[in-house]
């Protein structure tokens, strides 16, 4: 017999863990910047409407604060991003791009199109089949201390499941949630108690 999908499940887990760390690192090199430089520059870009500090990317990408504080100067250094008063309260120090930043950013973000391509080759229920097995999986990794809390409606207290229809329910925008809807990075999470 052969072996079980599960195993093929992480070795193919494992393929395409390794396809993300070598585009990552060509793209490290062609722009001189470390693949967590790279990331961090990313997430500032997609979530310049939030107010970001170091505290909260130590937390999000699982990093000591000294860590990150460290790459901060460093990026700091290479003018591609700035920290500034945050206007809602000016205590806070928030961290935004520069202008050369975002340039930098949208380059760091064009091996993202070829993965794009890739996907298109894939039938729209197979992707949503697919998405909805990547949000589970990344649940139950955060169930297990592995990666820290995401944003996403499965571990998402306004999250609700309505069995007897089969379908995903958010209880704060009172709204039916397609899968292609269910949120991976959303601002109005709140983090669902669950009892150990
Ligand atoms: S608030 Fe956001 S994360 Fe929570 S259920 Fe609604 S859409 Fe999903």
């Amino acid at each position: 017999m052969g072996e079980s999908i599960d195993y093929k499940i992480i070795a193919a887990f494992e393929r395409i863990a390794q396809a993300f760390r070598v585009m990552l690192w060509e793209k490290s090199k062609e722009l001189a910047l470390s693949p967590i430089q790279i990331q961090i520059v990313k997430y500032i870009n997609y979530h310049s409407d939030e107010t970001i500090t170091v505290s909260k990317l130590a937390n999000i990408f699982d990093l000591s604060k000294a860590t990150v504080s460290d790459t901060i100067k460093l990026l700091q250094s290479k003018n591609i991003i700035q920290k500034i008063n945050d206007d809602k309260d000016n205590r806070i120090q928030k961290i935004i791009l520069t202008p050369y930043g975002e340039k930098i950013t949208s380059h760091a973000q064009s091996f993202h199109n070829e993965l794009m391509q890739i996907l298109e080759n894939i039938l729209i229920e197979e992707k949503s089949n697919l998405y909805i097995s990547l949000l589970k999986i990344i649940y139950y990794l955060n169930r297990k201390d592995i990666i820290t809390i995401q944003r996403m409606c499965f571990s998402c207290d306004f999250y609700n499941f309505k069995s007897e229809i089969n379908t995903h329910y958010c209880e704060l925008l009172k709204t039916y949630l397609k899968v292609d809807e269910l949120r991976i990075d959303c601002p109005d999470y709140k983090r669902k108690f669950v009892a150990e």
